[in-house]
């Protein structure tokens, strides 16, 4: 009962000033054997292991790393549906429970698209952390969940069923549900695998229009051009983090090496050639 009246009177954690939107400290996960997204402190088979780095307002941030390196575990962390084994995982200051201000999109293959649902209730859904569990939204809440799908040039599909938009159009749909949640950290697991080009480049356009409202957001990603090409910095990510920073410095071969092993091949003339198996076990 505690827990109920909790979550219908709080409406989300202050954030302390000074402190950065995003900060980890030597955060290590391990899964239990067995068990479906449980961590241990117990475990020898690190996820994550030694984790530290802070990321700044509006900063848009590139996480990339072979398949299994930990890029899901990372984002589950921050968002809070996984608890680390050891450190601490702090979002304007405070842990990850009760923030209403992080918007998160798991991979594709996580979500069940053929829930019954229209694209402008999967919008409202951003607003339950404002509006309060038993109330219902006002007219302030369905222009403001408009609006959002407006700036993700959506407001045609406002009526369809989620599960009818292509996955370039579902992404922009979540991305619309972040901003009418006044999100601040907005995390996309793998939001580019899979789309054509345009779709890419529309996602971009919608990520471009975000920067005025200081969002800062976190994408993982295969593809190492568009991590080089449109993101403030990489994280490059293997178990641990091999490189965070610019790409120039971040992507360099001895680090590529270091993180995709096998998969990274040297060629005659230098050049780099990465035989990752991206998308295994994913759709698209
Ligand atoms: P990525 O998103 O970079 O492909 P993940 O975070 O999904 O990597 O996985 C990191 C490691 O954690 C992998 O070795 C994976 O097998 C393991 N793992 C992920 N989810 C679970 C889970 N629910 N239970 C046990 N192990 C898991
Ligand atoms: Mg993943």
């Amino acid at each position: 009962m505690a827990e109920l009246v909790r979550q219908i009177t709080h409406r989300g954690v202050a954030h302390s000033p000074g402190t950065p939107t995003l900060e980890l400290r030597d955060v290590s996960v391990a899964y239990a054997a067995g068990t479906n997204g449980v961590t241990t402190t117990r475990g020898d088979a690190y996820a994550l292991q030694h984790i530290s780095f802070q990321v700044g307002r509006g900063e848009r941030i590139a996480v990339v790393g072979p398949n299994g390196a930990g890029k899901s575990t990372l984002f589950k962390l921050i968002v809070g549906t996984l608890q680390p084994s050891q450190g601490q995982v702090n979002i304007f200051g405070h842990g990850p429970d009760g923030h209403i201000c992080i918007a998160y999109v798991p991979q594709r293959s996580q979500i069940d698209w053929s829930f019954p649902v229209t694209v402008e209730d999967v919008v409202m859904m951003g607003r339950v952390g404002r509006i309060g569990f038993f109330r219902w939204p006002r007219r302030h809440d369905w222009a403001l969940v408009h609006q959002a799908l407006a700036r993700v040039n959506a407001m045609h599909l406002a009526k369809k069923q989620i599960g009818e938009l292509s996955g370039g159009q579902q992404q922009r749909v979540f991305i619309a549900r972040a901003l009418a949640q006044e999100a601040e950290l907005l995390l996309l697991d793998e939001p580019l695998t899979g789309l054509d080009v345009p779709s890419q480049e529309a996602i971009f356009t919608v990520l471009d229009n975000l920067r005025p409202d200081g969002v800062t957001v976190l994408v993982a990603t295969h593809d190492l051009n568009m991590a080089a090409e449109r993101f403030d910095r990489v994280m490059l990510l293997n178990r641990q983090v091999v490189g965070f920073g610019g790409a120039t410095a971040v992507l360099a071969p001895d680090n590529l090496l270091l993180a995709y092993g096998g998969h990274m091949h040297r060629l005659q003339d230098g050049d780099l050639l990465l035989t990752d198996t991206c998308c295994e076990g994913h759709e698209g």
